[in-house]
Order: structure tokens, then C-alpha cells, then sequence
């Protein structure tokens, strides 16, 4: 199977020409079909495995296709959770990669800096928000993020978000998380703590 196959908007097909990406992976090639029809997705899966692109992907074929329907507003209309800054980063920087040729905007914001520098870009507009637990919170509560026009929420590694203590931020954030919406959960690891956390999260979903 090739991207092109999997019936992908253009410019996205065009910056996965540029990364050099061929064929998808296992996952990309299981996860994004299932995406792309809008269902829910569980997805146990290890970072090295391409699995933000199999989450970024879809996300970003859906919002260029909403841009071309309607005004497009700078809206979080997308919203990934991560546990650690480092992956914050990365998943940041895959959007701004495999989307260079949508127009749509992603920022990332992680603790442990001043805030100064997120703020501002959160301010000019962002489509896609990648965030660590902690700091989206925080800037919610300072009324910099509004939540209620996500139509996709990712939650990355949720078994290092729990191990790592996040798991009232988590549900902190699902209170703020309109009930219709698109949600992807990742997983390197499934214990029942996991389990009981995706069905929270997911509606009738995929695997
Ligand atoms: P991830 O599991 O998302 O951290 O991705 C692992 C690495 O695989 C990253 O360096 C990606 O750039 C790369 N990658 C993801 N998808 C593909 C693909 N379809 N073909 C080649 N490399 C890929």
C-alpha cells in the first residue's frame, strides 16, 4: 500500500514525498484507513514505530479539508497530550513537517520554562495544540486555551502519563474536552489501569 492509495489530500502527500516516506508503516497503514472514517482508535503501539504520523496524518487531512469548506478561524481544533516535554517536541515538530503545505498552525507547550513565548503563540493562533499535562492546565486556568472547539483529542503514552502521576490531569482535562469529538489513545503497554482509563476516553472504538 502507498499514501497516495489511502486517499490523502495533496500537499500532504507532497510533504511525506519531501521526508522521503514511501510506504507506510504497520501501524500507519492499520490506523489511518480507521482514522480517516472518524472513528475512535486503541492503539498499543511503541514510540519508533511511525505512530505520530499515524495520528498526525489524519488529523491533518481533516482540518485542511475543513479549511477548504469553511472560514478558516485559528481554533485548537486538535489537541495531543504527551507525557514529557521531549515528546512534546517531536510531535510538534512531525505536524509542522507533514502539514508545511496545509496552512494550518501548530504550537507546542511544555513546563518548566516561562510561559512568555507559548502565550504569544497560542495568542496569534494555533490549529493544533501539543501540550505536557501540567502547563495546558495551567495556561486553561489563565484563560490563554479555550478547549471547546477540539474536534480531536490524542492521548500519547498513557502508560507513562500514569506512572508519572498525570492521571488527575487527565481527568482534570476530560471535563474540559467537548463530548463530541474524535479521540486516539496510545499505549506502549496495557494494564488494567490503562484499560480502565481508554474506556473513559474512547467511545465505540477500533483497535
Ligand atoms: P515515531 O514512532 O512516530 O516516533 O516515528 C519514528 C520515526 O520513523 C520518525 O523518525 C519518523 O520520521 C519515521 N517515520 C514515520 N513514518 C515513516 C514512514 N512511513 N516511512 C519512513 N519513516 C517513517
Amino acid at each position: 500500500m502507498t499514501f497516495k492509495e489511502l486517499g490523502l489530500a495533496e500537499p500532504i502527500l507532497q510533504a511525506l514525498e519531501t521526508e522521503g516516506y514511501t510506504h507506510p508503516t504497520p501501524i500507519q497503514e492499520q490506523a489511518i484507513p480507521i482514522l480517516l472514517t472518524g472513528k475512535d482508535l486503541l492503539g498499543v503501539a511503541q514510540t519508533g514505530t511511525g505512530k505520530t504520523a499515524a495520528f498526525g496524518i489524519p488529523i491533518l487531512h481533516h482540518l485542511y479539508e475543513g479549511i477548504s469548506l469553511s472560514q478558516h478561524k485559528r481554533k485548537v481544533k486538535a489537541l495531543v497530550v504527551t507525557p514529557t516535554r521531549e515528546l512534546a517536541i517531536q510531535i510538534g515538530e512531525s505536524f509542522t513537517a507533514y502539514g508545511r503545505h496545509t496552512g494550518l498552525k501548530n504550537t507546542v507547550i511544555f513546563g518548566g520554562v516561562k510561559q512568555g513565548k507559548q502565550v504569544e503563540a497560542l495568542r496569534r493562533g494555533v490549529d493544533i495544540l501539543v501540550a505536557t499535562p501540567g502547563r495546558l492546565l495551567d495556561l486553561i486556568g489563565q484563560g490563554y486555551i479555550s478547549l471547546k472547539h477540539v474536534e480531536y483529542f490524542v492521548l500519547d503514552e498513557a502508560d507513562q502519563m500514569l506512572d508519572m502521576g498525570f492521571i488527575n490531569d487527565i481527568r482534570k482535562l476530560l471535563a474540559k474536552l467537548p463530548a463530541k469529538r474524535q479521540s486516539l489513545f496510545f499505549s506502549a503497554t496495557m494494564p488494567p489501569s490503562i484499560v480502565e482509563l481508554s474506556s473513559k476516553i474512547l467511545g465505540a472504538y477500533e483497535q
